[in-house]
């Protein structure tokens, strides 16, 4: 099925999803989450992974009710749980927190994707269950394979919008953010850990280095399957002359 066919049988329609994002692109953040709230209503969640709290903070600041999402794979740093406690606090979240259904294993050690299928995709089609959209941070300087990342797209494999309010953004940006509003940052990020996930799949990386070569080092992995398939605008004067296949990485 085409991304167009997908976006019919959800009731979307693909050039009207494209001429918001190129709109999008050229406001505020805080534009995109109002849109996608004013769109989607209580069919909109937010999905965290908690490295840090920017996109919630203008989130609440757009609606303080929107859900936010945060799957807890078991597998998380005790520090990253103590950091969402501490955001949940400091905002009064509407936070969801999904958990997989296996026990603790130690698959990770032999076949992280699957892994990742059981302990994130699958909770995650959970938390998405029922709704229209979901709100990630993805941006596109984080990596390679997120510099096609829309401010809004079309979810192909899951059939929902979705929305990164700060696909734009910089390093930089999230830096003069977080100190110009005094978020609280992830403790591990003093530590050299640029990007956090899962503890058995987490280092840190020295200076200088891509800041997600510390995510499943010294495997060929990159992502872990929540970010597929996607439809968005591409970087064309026309936004709807094509539609490109971004297989971007995963936040979490
Ligand atoms: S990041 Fe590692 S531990 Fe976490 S779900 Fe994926 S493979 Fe499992």
């Amino acid at each position: 099925m085409s991304p167009e066919e997908a976006a019919a049988e959800a009731g979307l329609d693909l050039r009207q999803l494209a001429a918001a994002s190129a709109e999008l692109e050229k406001m505020p953040a805080t534009a995109a989450i109002e849109w996608a709230r004013d769109q989607f209503g209580d069919e909109l969640v937010l999905a965290s992974s908690f490295q840090d709290c920017v996109l919630i903070d203008l989130a609440m600041q757009v609606d303080p009710s929107i859900e936010v999402v945060f799957l807890d794979t078991q597998y998380h740093f005790a520090e990253t749980l103590w950091y969402v406690e501490q955001v949940r606090k400091r905002y009064d979240l509407n936070l969801r927190i999904v958990r997989p259904q296996v026990e603790p294993d130690d698959r990770w050690l032999d076949d992280p994707d699957g892994c990742c299928g059981a302990r994130k995709v699958v909770p995650l089609a959970q938390a998405l269950s029922g709704k229209q959209a979901w709100m990630t941070g993805l941006r596109r300087s984080e990596a390679s394979t997120r510099r096609h990342t829309a401010i809004v797209a079309f979810d192909v494999g899951r059939g929902l919008v979705k929305v990164n309010p700060l696909a734009t953004w910089t390093d930089q940006d999230v830096a003069g953010y977080v100190t110009a509003r005094g978020l609280p940052e992830h403790p591990l990020r003093e530590l050299g850990y640029e990007s956090i996930g899962c503890w058995p799949c987490t280092r840190p990386v020295q200076p200088g280095d891509d800041p997600r070569s510390g995510r499943w080092a010294g495997l060929d992995k990159l992502e872990c399957g929540l970010h597929g398939d996607e439809a968005s605008p591409a970087s064309d004067s026309n936004p709807l002359a094509s539609f490109a296949e971004d297989h971007s990485d995963s936040l979490f």
